[in-house]
């Protein structure tokens, strides 16, 4: 099983099985969710095992007991972050597609986290903005997974729903910044958190279909320099 690579060092498809098998194993409830999603048809693009793991124990680190989700498909890495909240916690998490938030639904039903979890279908900037007007309670942690063009908008508005020392985290940070043209959202993304005066940000490799990223920022309780 842990055949050598020619070179005799480790492979990344090693390291992933190793932490996937010790750390990150799926129960039913999350194969389940995988099994259903297949069956819909929804595209095999949830975070992997282990992302899954790592969001989960950063929402373990913030205490979290609010969670934003933007961008559910078929509510995989909604159950790994429900999983940290507490008794009483609560995550929201938005999504375009009626069809994707139907399986994600019966999924997160499946998981026994219904009580906990509340799917909103619509365009997540536009549903993001209303949470701005309703003075939606602040989120302890934010988690944007939805069209990679409106990173940018997505941040700065996450940036407005998170409680200082609150952590915002970005899937799919690193591959289309490292393939993309200048500009793309998720190189325009990293930016604004890289500058950003009131977050600590860095993007952490992830291990998965191919080379990605998660985008981790702190909202600092108090900004950089002082002013902003
Ligand atoms: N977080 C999920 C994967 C999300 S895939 C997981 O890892 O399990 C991205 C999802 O974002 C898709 O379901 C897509 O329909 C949704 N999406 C795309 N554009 C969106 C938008 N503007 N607003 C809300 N959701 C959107
Ligand atoms: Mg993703």
């Amino acid at each position: 099983m842990r055949k050598p690579s020619p070179t005799g060092a480790p492979t990344w498809k090693q390291a992933q099985t190793y932490i996937d098998q010790l750390f990150a194993a799926e129960d039913r409830a999350l194969s389940g969710a995988l099994r259903r999603m297949e069956r819909a048809q929804l595209p095999p693009i949830s975070v992997s095992s282990s992302e899954g793991k790592l969001l989960q124990v950063l929402a373990h680190a913030a205490a979290a007991r609010r969670i934003l989700e933007v961008g559910t498909l078929g509510g995989y890495s909604a159950i790994w972050l429900a999983r940290a909240l507490p008794r009483g916690g609560k995550l929201i998490t938005l999504e375009i597609a009626e069809d994707h938030a139907a399986v994600a639904r019966k999924s997160i039903r499946r998981a026994r986290l219904g009580g906990r979890v509340e799917v909103r279908v619509g365009p997540a900037l536009r549903l993001m903005r209303q949470m701005i007007d309703g003075d939606e309670q602040p989120f302890d942690l934010v988690f944007l997974d939805a069209d990679k063009d409106e990173y940018p908008g997505y941040l700065r508005l996450a940036y407005r729903l998170t409680r200082p020392g609150g952590l915002i985290l970005a899937d799919n940070a690193l591959g289309r910044a490292l393939r993309g043209r200048d500009g793309n959202g998720v190189i325009r993304c990293n930016q604004i958190a890289a500058r950003h005066q009131g977050l600590s940000s860095v993007v952490v490799p992830v291990l998965g279909k191919g080379i990605d990223g998660l985008l981790v920022s702190v909202k600092l309780p108090r900004p950089k320099g002082g002013s902003r």
